[in-house]
């Protein structure tokens, strides 16, 4: 799951002159629309290999990750470095936001998530900076995972908040957008699982398959998954709508126009009552 997909395209230059923010990097600050501001975002997969293979991935696959694997230590270090840089004024006078861990494969396989998100939000206290959110942008494969369940509970008591991605609303269109072994059901359980502990965000992404938006059956069926984690029990707090912004894995994935945009959010708007921010 990657946030940089958000990030606003005027100030991308500034960003990628950084020092830090190049190949390898493990830390990328992003100004990002959902967070509404500076976004210091953690990158749980540096050899860019990820459990999905969604066809929008903005993720550039044919440049080789610099990093085979995520190093705790080295982001740590990296992390303060970027912290100190923002602090002493490099981005301006943005305040953080939030902390993101994303990137360029799925959080919720890292071995040792609970260790990564702990170390993390130690060091975002450190620099005065608690008030920032700490996000996990997850495709939700590994939620799961006893490591991330933890990791997870200690966001809850330390101003976290989850974002799960959810592109679709039946079992064909899913293995069409995200190419992966990891079946369907257990996503969506995976979803209503964690969101019955604590409210959750939705991330969606729809897109032009072909040249074809996803039809009003899809929308409902997916306005249908929405509504059946709710009545179970599950706490979604809003859903993120959005649609490519920067080339994607697939040439045959295209944007959504605005105007598409707004017919996809008219019909989720009359057939959940969860909130929904279009992000255009
Ligand atoms: S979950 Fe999908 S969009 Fe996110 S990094 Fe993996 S392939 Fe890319």
């Amino acid at each position: 799951m990657d946030e940089r997909d958000d990030r606003q395209p005027e100030l991308t230059t500034t960003l990628h002159d950084r020092s830090y923010y190049g190949e390898g990097s493990l830390i990328y600050p992003v100004l990002s629309r959902r967070v509404s501001g500076l976004s210091v975002g953690i990158n749980t997969s540096p050899s860019k290999i990820c459990n999905f293979g969604c066809i929008y991935c903005e993720v550039d696959r044919t440049v080789e990750g610099g990093i085979m694997k995520f190093n705790a230590d080295l982001a740590d270090t990296q992390l303060r470095k970027v912290l100190t840089d923002i602090k002493g004024g490099s981005m301006g006078d943005q305040p953080i936001k939030a902390i993101t861990l994303s990137g360029d494969g799925e959080p919720s396989s890292l071995l040792n998530f609970e260790e990564v998100v702990k170390r993390a939000i130690a060091i975002r206290d450190e620099f005065g900076l608690s008030d920032a959110k700490f996000v996990v942008i997850s495709n939700a494969s590994g939620l799961h995972r006893d490591t991330v369940k933890k990791g997870l509970r200690f966001m809850d008591e330390h101003n976290g908040e989850l974002w799960a991605k959810l592109d679709a609303g039946t079992e064909d269109y899913y293995k069409r957008i995200a190419q992966t072994r990891v079946p369907f059901n257990k996503v969506l359980t995976n979803i209503l699982t964690t969101a019955k502990e604590r409210p959750i965000k939705i991330q969606s992404c729809f897109m032009n398959v072909h040249g074809e938006m996803p039809g009003e059956d899809e929308l409902k069926a997916y306005a249908d998954r929405v509504n059946h984690i709710i009545e179970n029990g599950g706490q979604i707090s809003a859903i993120q709508l959005y649609t490519v912004s920067r080339p994607p894995a697939e040439s045959y994935v295209t944007a959504l126009t605005e105007t598409q945009m707004d017919k996809v959010a008219q019909v989720l708007q009359g057939s959940t009552f969860v909130p929904i921010e279009v992000y255009k």
